[in-house]
């Protein structure tokens, strides 16, 4: 299972008063890993590079007041999961409501009474930690601990879009267990869940260059994005996959192919243009997926985009 992110207990102070940051610092010691910005500016850039679990703000500062900067933090992605305290010496409905349709979670007033902040900062980062939690838990496939479907959705449409704008090649792997329904039968289904167990971990393991990405697909299928990769590094990460399974040497008898559990794989790799889609990219790895099947399982076999040209109508997707 994931760790929680780093960010977990960082705190975060804004404020333009040292005295005040050093008394709130004081107060949180023992409570997380404390920041801080002595402007609403330098507290957003602060912000969006260590993404705190929590923010304390001062609602009077020169420059941007703390209602701007705590909308501020909210509409951009990658602070608006941060929770936000406004701190005030202004007191009643106005300024609380204020706070609250900025996108403040709390608010604290001035001046302080210790063991409130405390029971509040103490409130909201464990409300924090539970919310990070849920998050990857959302993200996760309860089996295997692999990406889920609706995570891997959209890591490649993101990924999508990032190699169009950039020009770069874009590959797809979809990786089926052979003869599976038939390893259920023999084995039983408990056995077949701690299989997909064992060949979830041993793709994640062979997995592991910066931005690639594996998840379970559904059933016993699993996808993998692979970034910037052309059509021979694809062929050999599939090569080189089914070949960790073929070594875990998971005894497989009721199998046709192999005494042991063995993969196919179908890939695609793309430099997606104006009109290409996520959804050819997914039937393009699915027609090579269904070709290595053909040609007798335990292979990977990739298709390239644009195909070779045809003389008439569309064509299939070439193996490499
Ligand atoms: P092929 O070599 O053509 O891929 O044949 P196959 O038997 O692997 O494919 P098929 O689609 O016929 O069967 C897939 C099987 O995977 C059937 C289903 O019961 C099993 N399966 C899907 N999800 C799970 C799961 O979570 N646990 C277990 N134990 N089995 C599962
Ligand atoms: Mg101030
Ligand atoms: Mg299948
Ligand atoms: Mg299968």
């Amino acid at each position: 299972m994931p760790e929680l992110d780093a960010g977990t207990n960082l705190i975060l102070i804004i404020d333009d008063s040292a005295d005040t940051i050093r008394l709130l610092s004081g107060m949180l010691k023992g409570h997380g890993q404390i920041l801080f910005a002595t402007s609403g500016e330098a507290g957003i850039r602060l912000a969006q590079a260590q993404q705190p679990a929590l923010i304390l703000l001062d609602v009077e500062m020169a420059g941007m007041n703390g209602y701007e900067v705590c909308a501020a933090l909210k509409t951009d992605p990658t602070t608006t999961d941060c929770a936000v305290i406004i701190v005030t010496a202004h007191t009643g409905m106005g300024s609380e409501i204020r706070a609250l349709e900025a996108g403040a979670v709390d608010f604290i007033t001035k001046p302080f009474n210790p063991p409130v902040v405390q029971a509040r900062v103490q409130t909201h980062l464990r409300l924090q930690q539970h919310t990070a939690m849920m998050r990857q838990l959302a993200n996760r496939d309860g089996l295997t601990g692999l990406y889920n479907r609706r995570y891997f959705d959209k890591a490649l449409t993101q990924e999508f879009e990032r190699h169009r704008r950039q020009h770069l090649s874009l590959a797809l792997a979809l990786i089926d267990i052979d003869h599976f329904k038939a390893y259920n039968d023999h084995y039983g289904h408990p056995q077949g869940d701690i299989c997909l167990q064992r060949v979830a971990t041993a793709i994640s393991t062979a997995t592991r260059r910066p931005g690639e990405l594996a998840a379970r697909y559904g059933g016993e299928e699993f996808v993998v994005i692979l970034p910037h990769s052309d059509a021979d590094d694809t062929k050999r990460y599939g090569e080189r996959l089914c070949e960790v399974v073929r070594s875990l040497q998971l005894p497989h008898h009721a199998s046709a192919t192999a005494a042991m559990v063995t993969i196919s794989i179908g890939s695609v790799s793309m430099v997606p243009s104006e009109e290409s889609t996520t959804l050819q990219l997914i039937a393009l790895a699915d027609q090579a997926l269904y070709q290595a099947k053909a040609a007798g399982r335990n292979r990977a076999i990739v298709s390239t985009w644009p195909l070779m040209p045809r003389p008439i109508g569309k064509g299939s997707p070439h193996a490499v």
